[in-house]
């Protein structure tokens, strides 16, 4: 990608109405754009980061063993009204009727759609147990949108509901589950902490968040490392683990969500499939929840510094920028462009900054997107024929032979 050709437009100061470092981080390097109230549009370089991260959900899922669909946003107020969470969750859901004054919901969460599918759908035990997942828009009309897409009211969630002949079968996807969103936040690089936690509105009986840890985190955890012991302090009665160790505390951000639900949905809405013998019983059900769009702000908070943004690798806009220094000289622009080319070919993404800027608007630029390497092309590096290297995380920086450069990068 070329930058002077990139629709990227950045700002130099602190925008007032944001609290949090990400929020600040995200505007000033032109990755979103707010609308209204909890309300962004994702700008080509921030929806680079967001799609890195749906890929990344989207292959351990898979990989899990869960089937991807795509439910409708829009939700008939009547499926709620057979769970009883159209009057549960209130002023949350975002109220819509159409043309012919039918009642209807824009999905915060999808339970009730699924349940309905699965209803359908399953009618023996044979076709148990069986994983949904999708990857999809989800609108809640948050009392206090605040800090960006942390707590936006429009958002993109990872929600995924399993269904079960029996309890053991529960457990195994459970734990299945616990296991993936392992895999998807160390991919992702995020320094997170899995935590025992309150079932909320959605019911069931048990539950644990990821909480990516930072300092602004809107929850409270307290752990024990010796007794392996970690909750959300909603859930903590007294000042020490269950086996009497004692607590420390730190804040997080939740990141992700998993539930045993139980028979719960299948229950009240009458979803039943017939045993080996060919009597009637509820599937259990489970489900499991990921803020993506939330992530991105998360992995901020855990990855800047003073400059600006540090993507973890998996999930940065690009994985090199080149900076030509002095775009005056020809033989510099077009030993940029060959190095451009040569990067791309191999498969790696690559932006160049061939604009016609002084070089520390482009030094101060490349920080704060934060792209993880650097590559500088100089008069002085091109006299020994050596490109500048920096390493956006660490700040190290390296000559390295050009000719040599398009084999470590590929290699
Ligand atoms: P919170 O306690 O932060 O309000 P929640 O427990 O209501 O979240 P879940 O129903 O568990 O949320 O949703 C699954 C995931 O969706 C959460 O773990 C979180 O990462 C993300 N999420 C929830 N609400 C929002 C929001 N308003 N904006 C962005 N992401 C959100
Ligand atoms: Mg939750």
């Amino acid at each position: 990608m070329e930058l002077s050709k990139y629709p990227l437009k950045t700002y130099k100061d602190t925008p007032s109405d944001a609290e949090l470092v990400s929020h600040q981080l995200m505007l000033r390097a032109g990755l979103i754009k707010k609308l209204a109230s909890g309300l962004f549009t994702w700008m080509p370089l921030g929806l680079r980061v967001l799609r890195n991260i749906e890929d990344i959900v989207r292959a351990e899922m898979n990989q899990s063993g869960a089937f991807e669909i795509l439910m409708p946003a829009i939700q008939p107020s009547s499926l709620w009204e057979e769970t009883g969470r159209w009057d549960e969750y209130g002023n949350l859901l975002l109220k819509i009727h159409d043309r012919h004054d039918r009642l209807f919901c824009f999905g915060p969460t999808h339970e009730e759609v699924i349940t309905d599918i699965v209803r359908k759908e399953i009618t023996s035990y044979k076709q148990l147990p069986v994983n949904f997942y999708q990857i999809q828009t989800k609108f809640r009309d948050e009392i206090r949108p605040r800090f960006g897409v942390m707590r936006a009211r429009e958002f993109q969630m990872k929600d995924a509901y399993s269904f079960h002949f029996d309890q053991s079968s529960l457990d195994n996807e459970y734990d299945k589950m616990a296991n993936t969103y392992n895999n998807i936040f160390n991919r992702i690089g995020l320094n997170f902490r899995k935590v025992r936690a309150d079932s909320g509105e959605i019911g069931g009986s048990m539950s644990h968040e990821y909480h990516v840890l930072a300092d602004s985190g809107e929850d409270e955890i307290g752990y024990c490392d010796e007794e392996n012991y970690a909750a959300n302090v909603e859930m903590i009665d007294s000042k020490s683990a269950p086996n009497g160790g004692l607590l420390s505390f730190t804040r997080g951000i939740e990141v992700g969500h998993i539930f045993q639900l139980g028979d719960k949905y299948s229950k009240n809405m009458g979803l039943s499939v017939l045993d080996h013998e060919g009597q009637k019983i509820s599937p259990l059900m489970g489900c499991y929840g990921i803020g993506i769009s939330r992530i991105v702000a998360a992995s901020i908070e855990q990855n800047h510094d003073e400059k600006g943004i540090i993507w973890p690798e998996h999930i940065a806009p690009f994985d090199y920028i080149i900076i030509a220094l002095n775009n005056k000289n020809y033989d510099i622009t077009s030993k940029a462009k060959e190095i451009y080319e040569a990067i791309k070919s191999s498969g790696r993404e690559v932006m160049i900054d061939d604009r016609d800027e002084r070089a520390g608007v482009k030094f101060a630029e490349a920080d704060l997107i934060g792209i993880p390497n650097q590559i500088i092309v100089s008069k002085r590096g091109l006299d020994q024929g050596t490109i500048e290297h920096i390493n956006r995380s660490s700040g190290v920086k390296e000559d390295i032979a050009i000719n040599e450069l398009v084999e470590k990068i590929s290699g």
